[in-house]
């Protein structure tokens, strides 16, 4: 944290997922002391990972939490600095560019912004009444509380499928409920849905409501090409379905496209010298760990020349 201008850091990361843990490692490794400013979960949405099972290097796949942990390990060796606070204020006005936290505020010549993007929600009544008591948007993190039971796991992307076939281990039966009739999954992970005994689909449909009585009992259902309803009883609902970038802070200065997230060019560029972004925040299309480590890498050598050009 600075109070004054003879303490400034030369790279400030905001967010600590993979791309800004790889961004402080790369900074690190570089002389450049980076500092992290983790949000609320170190780790991002990996942290909330039951399993990853194609980041190279790991042929037996890795939790989620323990991927963490090993790449936080890896940055510090190096010099990073990883703090638990949150960025509440940026002003990108001039340079050195200003962060306030809710802890204080720190002045930074270049920015890495690692910000990764938030679950997005379904919108429909009993939703948010109902969040951890049956509805969970973590498999890793609930599933263990549904033995036996029988659940529902909105969504038809890839995130869906995986966390349904994890929930297998502890659920009696998932039900995937899907707006449209294909999925947007992988064949992969279809496939492995697919086959699974305890995995059953229910197509062209859309949670309306989520009913219960101090914990979740059923949701309504409705069939989008035949407007049918229907009451199904559950235990639990699980919902998969996107994400909404974090540019909140950001989106009044730096360029972002049509869905909010932030525009990069292949250097991990925004539109203002000196500010860089990685990760999912800026990649609307990937959304993979090994891509936003990647990206974390690269911008962090984007910031090396940018700073080695300057002087
Ligand atoms: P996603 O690919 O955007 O899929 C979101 C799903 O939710 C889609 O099937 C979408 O339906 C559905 N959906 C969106 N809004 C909805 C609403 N309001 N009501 C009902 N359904 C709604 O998101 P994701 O599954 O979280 O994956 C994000 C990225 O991470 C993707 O690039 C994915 O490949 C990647 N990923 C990869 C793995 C892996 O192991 N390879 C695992 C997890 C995630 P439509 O299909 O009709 O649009």
């Amino acid at each position: 944290m600075t109070d004054s201008s003879e303490n400034v850091l030369e790279c400030l990361i905001i967010g600590s997922g993979p791309a800004g843990l790889s961004a402080a490692l790369y900074a690190a490794r570089a002389n450049l002391k980076p500092v992290v400013l983790s949000g609320m979960d170190l780790g991002g949405q990996v942290s909330k990972t039951a399993a990853v099972d194609n980041y190279p290097g790991f042929p037996e796949g890795i939790d989620g939490p323990e991927m963490v942990s090993i790449f936080q390990k890896q940055a510090e060796r190096f010099g990073a600095e990883i703090i638990f606070d949150s960025a509440t204020e940026v002003d990108l006005s001039e340079r050195p560019f200003k962060v306030t936290t809710y802890g204080g505020e720190y002045l930074a010549e270049t920015l890495i912004i690692a910000t990764g993007a938030e679950i997005r929600q379904l919108g429909v009544p009993g939703e948010t009444d109902f969040t951890g008591r049956g509805v969970s948007y973590c498999a890793t993190c609930d599933g263990h509380f549904f033995q036996e039971k029988d659940l529902i796991v909105v969504g038809g992307g890839d995130s869906a499928l995986k966390e349904g076939i994890f929930l297998t281990r502890f659920a009696k039966s998932v039900t995937i409920v899907h707006r449209r009739d294909e999925l947007r999954a992988g064949v992969y992970l279809a496939n492995k849905a697919k086959e699974n005994p305890k995995i059953k689909f229910i197509w062209d449909t859309v949670v309306t409501e989520i009913i219960g009585d101090g914990t979740v009992n059923s949701v309504r259902l409705k069939n989008v090409k035949t407007d049918q309803e229907e009451t199904r009883p559950i235990d639990g609902i699980f919902i998969y379905i996107g994400h909404i970038p974090n540019t909140d802070l950001f989106k009044d200065v730096l360029d972002t496209d049509e869905n909010g997230y932030l525009v990069l060019d292949k250097q991990m560029h925004t539109n203002l010298p000196g500010v860089f972004a990685a990760g999912e925040v800026g990649d609307p299309h990937f959304q993979q760990v090994v891509i936003s480590a990647g990206m974390g890498a690269a911008a962090a050598m984007e910031v090396v020349e940018f700073l080695e050009d300057e002087n």
